[in-house]
């Protein structure tokens, strides 16, 4: 049993709403501090949530409220200029599904504020000290909060991991820059499935709209990273016609383009992973989702493993006597498990960022990519079955789930 009675929780993403809801069920009272100043209606794009991940919500009860907001995707396939295969699918596995962020992030504060879960907006983190009895965050309006833990959920560009390790690694250029849009054009493929399409210059995926049109996202190559400020700083009408070129040679991506409006063009800035770190945890602190590991967007995967590592973190806390045997077993409950699908999804990233000679050999490899990498029980199995047993005690030895 622990003895951790409060939690400051900083971000209110994807992770910090979920962490506090599983750390409250603990039995651990937990404040969310979010940076920005309101929640982001509107903005950021979507996200596909693997099955793994809404049976992770499921342990705070959060998994029928997302699940009404999402568009299920039961097909995927991969298409390389006209050719496209289907993707071998998991048996008995529920669909992805397609969540827009602002969505999300909208149903996770809203069930946070109806189990009385304070999400504080405005409040950006700075400094963080610890004492014998407790840890004091200091934020960027002078403000204060005490509490028994405090727990890292502030995105791929952490402040905690700073504080926790100044000499971590920060996160990596994935050499692409992400973008996102409905188009007008319809695409002559069944609702429901998601296509990732390698072009003549890059990679692309779309997916009909519920409601019309076809959303598309594009990962475009790019030299060197480009912040979100930067990336919208930029004109959409400039981005549009980059697009445009680039995937002009394309099969729908050229009419995908065309019929978007610049004035919707979603600009999602540059993709990055996180290396492997050493340190997760020192003393009260502790990182969850993208701070501690983020496996890129590749890898469909970055929402779903924040949200299970978010549930884990709030098990070990309940169960574990104190926080460093409570954070010891979080790591090693986590880290072989981020760190394969990490592994995975740089794989993909090489393809997506291929040159001219290895695209113009995926044609040729693109049914032994199917057949053999692609084995789907032994690539995506471990990721999508996974469940997390919340009713399960977790003990300080060897653990597996
Ligand atoms: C283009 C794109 C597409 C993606 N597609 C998918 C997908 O299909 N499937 C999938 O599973 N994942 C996807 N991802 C990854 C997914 O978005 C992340 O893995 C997920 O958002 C991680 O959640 P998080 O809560 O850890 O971090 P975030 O969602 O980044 O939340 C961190 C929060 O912390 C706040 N914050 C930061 N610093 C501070 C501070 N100092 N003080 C207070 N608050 C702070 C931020 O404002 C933010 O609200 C995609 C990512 C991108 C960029």
């Amino acid at each position: 049993m622990t003895t951790v009675r409060t939690a400051i929780v900083i971000g209110g993403g994807i992770a910090g709403p979920v962490a506090a809801l599983a750390l409250r069920r603990a039995g651990i009272t937990a404040t969310v501090y979010e940076a920005y100043p309101s929640t982001t209606d509107g903005v950021g794009g979507a996200l596909a949530l693997a099955p793994n991940g809404i049976a992770a919500l499921r342990a705070v009860a959060a998994d029928q409220a997302v699940t009404a907001i999402a568009t299920p995707i039961h097909r995927t396939v991969m298409a390389v200029g006209h050719r496209r295969v289907d993707l071998p699918a998991l048996e008995g596995v529920p669909p992805l599904r397609v969540v827009h962020r602002s969505q999300l992030h909208r149903v996770l504060h809203d069930l946070a504020a109806a189990e009385g879960v304070p999400v504080e907006h405005g409040r950006r983190l700075v400094d963080a000290q610890e004492t014998e009895v407790g840890i004091t965050a200091r934020f960027a309006d002078g403000g204060t909060a005490t509490a028994d833990v405090l727990v890292g959920a502030d995105g791929v560009h952490s402040t905690v991991r700073t504080l926790i390790d100044p000499d971590a690694p920060g996160p990596q250029f994935t050499g692409l820059l992400g973008f996102e849009a409905v188009a007008r054009h319809e695409v002559d493929v069944a609702p429901g499935t998601m296509t990732f399409a390698f072009g003549r210059r890059g990679y692309y995926l779309y997916w009909p709209e519920p409601g019309g049109g076809t959303r598309w996202g594009v990962n475009l190559p790019q030299a060197r990273p480009l912040g979100l400020r930067e990336a919208r700083a930029v004109p959409p009408a400039h981005w549009m016609r980059i697009l445009r070129a680039a995937h002009a040679d394309d099969d729908p991506g050229r009419d995908l383009l065309l019929t978007s409006s610049a004035d919707e063009l979603q600009a999602v800035g540059s993709l990055h992973i996180m290396p492997p770190l050493r340190h997760w945890h020192r003393g009260r602190m502790v990182l969850v989702g993208d701070a501690a590991h983020a496996p890129s967007n590749s890898s469909g995967q970055g929402a779903s493993l924040a949200i299970e590592s978010a549930v884990q973190l709030a098990r070990c806390l309940r169960d574990l006597p104190d926080v460093r045997s409570a954070y010891a077993a979080f790591d090693r409950l986590r880290r072989d498990r981020v760190e394969k699908v990490a592994a995975r999804a740089a794989r993909i990233n090489q393809t997506k960022a291929a040159g001219p000679v290895a695209r113009a050999l995926l044609p040729v490899m693109m049914p032994l990519l199917v057949k053999t990498a692609m084995n789907p029980e032994k690539t995506i199995g471990p990721e999508q079955r996974y469940v997390i047993d919340w009713g399960a005690p977790v003990t300080a030895g060897r653990i597996d789930r």
